[in-house]
């Protein structure tokens, strides 16, 4: 059972100077595709420059180490796995006196032979999307999450026996008998805005305790990165409230929906006259990859995709303009302008954006070989 804070209390400390010293909260992925961090004091006093003048960046940010032992990532004798600092916002939970800020520093994880350890998904990804830089690929992605009340072990505002009453109402739906968790999705969208996370937009979902944020459009490498920072953030503003997130495809069964990530996707060609025939032509060649990139859209999924609940079944690659039960939908509006962009609408909600936006580059991008 949570236990709760006491922000009253809390608040007198918090507004305690910290001097000359900046907190610094390490963020990394562990060997469960969850999220670790640790804090560590940076000082500012840079010879003779003050603390307030000083425009840090990640490259002042010194690598640091953990213990990989304690989070499925090494075995004990040889634990000591490495951090690079590798994107960095400002902290909306740890709010300044000062106008210099404390940081969120999102890194990546090595070996100490200095290799990216095999979790380390964005290391691959990174040149995925650098080779391709010249294409300028876009990405949204849409996190779907179920708010879960530890007391009762449900979803959030379900009785405690019993269902509450079947979809319908509840997407994009207002009132206190639709809606059940709303200071969460406040909380966690102002924070992501002061972060400087590109929130795009935020919605109420289908089943009851369901929301969804948007993330996006991010170019390139920039899409895992603030997407891994947005969930550390639903994380910690849940936790506050003593609520439990899940990011589980089908955390319920039954006639209840699951829990996606679509995944929207642009190059520069798509966004440009003559873009639905580039889109066209990509999907083509995504249709090929289907059940070979399936394996890294999420754990689960196949509970998931079941051609019900606004999903195209797992057993074959569709597409379609407006159609939601398609594995990859062009939007209505795309459709009619002839460019944009296109929705990948099989990835669940627990991936890695790290794995689907390079499968995605790749797929749609590398020359077809039969
Ligand atoms: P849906 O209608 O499927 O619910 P949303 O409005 O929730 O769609 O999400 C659409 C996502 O697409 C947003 O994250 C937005 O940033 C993103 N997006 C918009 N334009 C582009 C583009 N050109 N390329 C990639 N993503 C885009
Ligand atoms: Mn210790
Ligand atoms: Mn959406
Ligand atoms: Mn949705
Ligand atoms: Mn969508």
């Amino acid at each position: 059972m949570a236990i709760p804070s006491n922000a009253t209390l809390l608040s007198k400390y918090l507004r305690l100077d910290q001097k000359n010293k900046i907190q610094v909260e390490y963020i990394w992925i562990d060997g469960y595709n969850g999220i670790r961090s640790k804090t560590r004091t940076l000082d500012l006093a840079i010879g003779s420059v003050t603390a307030t003048a000083v425009e840090i960046t990640v490259d002042d940010i010194p690598e640091w180490n953990y213990d990989g032992s304690s989070t499925g990532q090494a075995q004990g004798h040889d634990a000591d796995l490495l951090l690079r600092p590798v994107a960095m916002f400002d902290d909306p939970l740890r709010p300044c006196l000062s106008t210099t800020k404390n940081k969120l520093v999102l890194c990546d994880t090595y070996l100490p032979d200095g290799t990216p350890h095999p979790t380390n998904y964005r290391y691959h990804c990174k040149n995925t999307m650098a080779a391709y830089a010249h294409e300028h690929p876009w990405f949204g992605i849409e996190q779907e999450y179920m708010l879960i009340d530890k007391k009762i072990d449900k979803p959030l505002g379900w009785p405690q026996h019993g269902f509450p009453e079947p979809q319908g109402k509840y997407y994009c739906g207002v009132g206190a008998t639709t809606v059940f968790g709303r200071d969460i999705v406040e909380a966690h969208y102002r924070a992501c805005l002061y972060a400087g996370i590109n929130l795009s937009g935020v919605n109420v979902e289908v089943v009851p305790g369901q929301f969804e944020f948007q993330v996006g459009p991010c170019e390139g490498i920039c899409m895992g990165d603030e997407l891994w920072v947005a969930r550390y953030l639903l994380e910690r503003v849940a936790e506050d409230f003593g609520i439990e997130v899940t990011l589980h495809p089908k955390p319920v069964q039954g006639d209840w929906n699951g829990a996606g990530c679509h995944t929207n996707y642009s190059t520069l060609a798509m966004r440009q006259d003559g873009g639905l025939a580039v889109m066209e032509d990509a999907i083509d060649r995504m249709s090929l990859h289907h059940f070979e990139d399936l394996a890294a859209y999420g754990e689960d999924n196949d509970l998931r995709l079941t051609g019900y609940h606004a999903t195209g079944h797992i057993d074959a690659f569709s597409y379609g303009i407006a159609n939601r039960r398609a594995s990859v939908r062009i939007p209505r509006h795309v459709g009619k302008e002839g460019k944009g962009y296109m929705e990948d609408r099989r990835p669940a909600s627990n991936i890695d954006p790290y794995r689907v936006t390079a499968i995605i580059v790749e797929s749609s991008l590398l020359p077809i070989s039969y």
